[in-house]
């Protein structure tokens, strides 16, 4: 039966010493229930869904496949600005999975128990927020953005505590590797040299395979992580999502986004938008997005600096070098992909003034930020205010001689038509945890897995009336 499931499951991290990870005792719950299961993402993992339809309890972590050894990482990171030991304390790695293409990637169960990072934590995840990871993750993937994956969500049939009961879950998520600017520096601190050069290679071999056994591989392995992040934060500004907790031990060196607690997508257009109750000094806001980025990446710097020396140039330069990077690699992929979304096909000098006039005008007019760009896609005006930029906008589609037809066809592959809304991801989860009933949550991902497809029926494509106030929150 195992093997008919297609587990094919290494432990490669499992090679870095004890320091890295400490073994799990499974916690199983008495009666899992699997609630969704992500078909499509078991068969790109060579996984085979209706076999996995009868593994709810390998989902939730009461059984373990071949080749599985429980286990959970051992992370530190800087959180809001203060540096924390910290580790997995409510996810469990059960593997890698070999695909068939040769790709390592990490299998997670994420609610599963306690582990010894705990830190007087219960382990547990509630229904709601496991849901919201499964929703908003597969949105993102859909989008065209890096990101984790969710495979499953079992529901335990047990309460979590919070300020009250509520029904519990495990999510399986995948990602390429849960290696984060945390790991680095939880080496730096805790760990010697041997540690670091560990830490760096096995990152290499995950992450830039072609560069191993090359002399400046470490070196190589932070500018590609610099410019991965930078792609990273470009693409989740260009549709107006909002992380939240960009916290050094939510940085990944993949480049992909992974831990989706607070996040949400802005609805009007204002850079200061934070929706986090935790953020209350708005250290997240979509305006500071890039800078908490290249905070976090010249953290990683610091921690992977000692492996950077050699005789020619100081590693501090090549650090800094690297850090001072960011800046031009964002704004490439920012410029690049707000031309896609203004219907540009080539780049001219005004191009970012250009949307930049349009940024501003949609703050002032308070618009919504999917559908301004959604609206210029269809050939339409997004009202009185936006005349004079449409007529430099045109004109500046005519300088390169792109026709509107041609231009709205390269808009419409790079504005969304259906973002995961806050309400429209409040009502879905409502109705499956209060009312047991998943069709709401079902019609929403369905929406969202063609996120650029027009016709969608009009509530998926508005904004609410009013969002006054909308808050989201993390760790439950
Ligand atoms: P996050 O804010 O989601 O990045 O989580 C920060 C740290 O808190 C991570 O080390 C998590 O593993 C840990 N954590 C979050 N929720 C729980 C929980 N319910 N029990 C134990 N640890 C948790
Ligand atoms: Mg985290
Ligand atoms: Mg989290």
């Amino acid at each position: 039966k195992q093997l008919h499931t297609g587990w094919k499951l290494q432990q490669s991290y499992l090679e870095l010493r004890d320091l890295f990870h400490q073994q799990l005792t499974l916690k199983p719950i008495a009666s899992p229930r699997l609630l969704l299961l992500n078909d499509a993402h078991a068969r790109e993992l060579g996984l085979d869904p209706e076999a996995l339809r009868d593994e709810a309890d390998v989902l939730a972590g009461n059984r373990m496949p071949e080749g599985a050894v429980p286990f959970a990482q051992a992370y530190a990171g800087h959180q809001f600005g203060n540096f924390t030991m910290l580790g997995d304390g409510r996810a469990l790695m059960v593997g890698e999975q070999l695909t068939a293409d040769g790709k390592l990637i990490d299998i997670q169960l994420k609610g599963s128990g306690p582990t010894p990072y705990s830190r007087g934590g219960d382990g547990r995840a509630a229904l709601g927020p496991m849901l919201r990871e499964y929703l908003i993750s597969e949105a993102m993937h859909h989008l065209g953005i890096r990101t984790n994956r969710s495979l499953a969500v079992v529901k335990t049939g047990e309460d979590v505590y919070r300020e009250t009961a509520l029904p519990g879950a495990v999510l399986t998520r995948t990602a390429s590797s849960h290696l984060r600017v945390g790991t680095f520096e939880f080496a730096r601190r805790g760990g010697s040299y041997e540690d670091w050069e560990a830490l760096a290679e096995y990152a290499v071999s995950r992450h830039l395979p072609e560069a191993a056994g090359s002399e400046d591989r470490y070196e190589q392995l932070l500018h590609a992580v610099v410019e991965r992040q930078a792609e990273l934060i470009a693409s989740w500004q260009l549709v107006g999502f909002i992380h939240g907790v960009m916290n050094t031990d939510n940085m990944t060196i993949s480049g992909e986004t992974i831990d989706y607690g607070p996040c949400a997508f802005m609805n009007a257009y204002d850079p200061k938008t934070v929706f986090s109750s935790i953020d209350a000094g708005g250290r997240y806001a979509y305006q500071n997005q890039p800078y908490i980025a290249a905070w976090n990446l010249a953290r990683l710097a610091e921690s992977i600096m000692p492996l950077l020396a050699d005789e020619d140039e100081p590693a501090l330069e090549k650090a800094q070098q690297a850090i001072d990077s960011f800046r031009s690699h964002y704004e490439a992929a920012w410029q690049d992909g707000v031309r896609r979304k203004l219907g540009l096909h080539e780049a001219k000098a005004g191009d970012a003034a250009l949307a930049d006039e349009l940024l501003g005008l949609m703050e002032q007019e308070k618009a919504d930020f999917t559908n301004t760009f959604r609206t210029l896609s269809e050939g339409e005006s997004p009202g009185d205010a936006f005349q004079g930029w449409m007529e430099r906008w045109h004109a500046r589609l005519a300088d390169e001689g792109t026709s509107p037809e041609k231009a709205q066809t390269l808009m419409k592959q790079h504005n969304p038509a259906v973002i995961p809304r806050n309400h429209l991801v409040e009502e879905a989860l409502r109705a499956a945890v209060q009312d047991d009933d998943m069709s709401s949550f079902h019609e929403l991902l369905a929406a969202l897995q063609d996120p650029y497809q027009a016709g969608k029926p009009a509530r998926f494509c508005s904004p609410p009336d009013d969002e006054g106030g909308y808050r989201t929150f993390c760790g439950t």
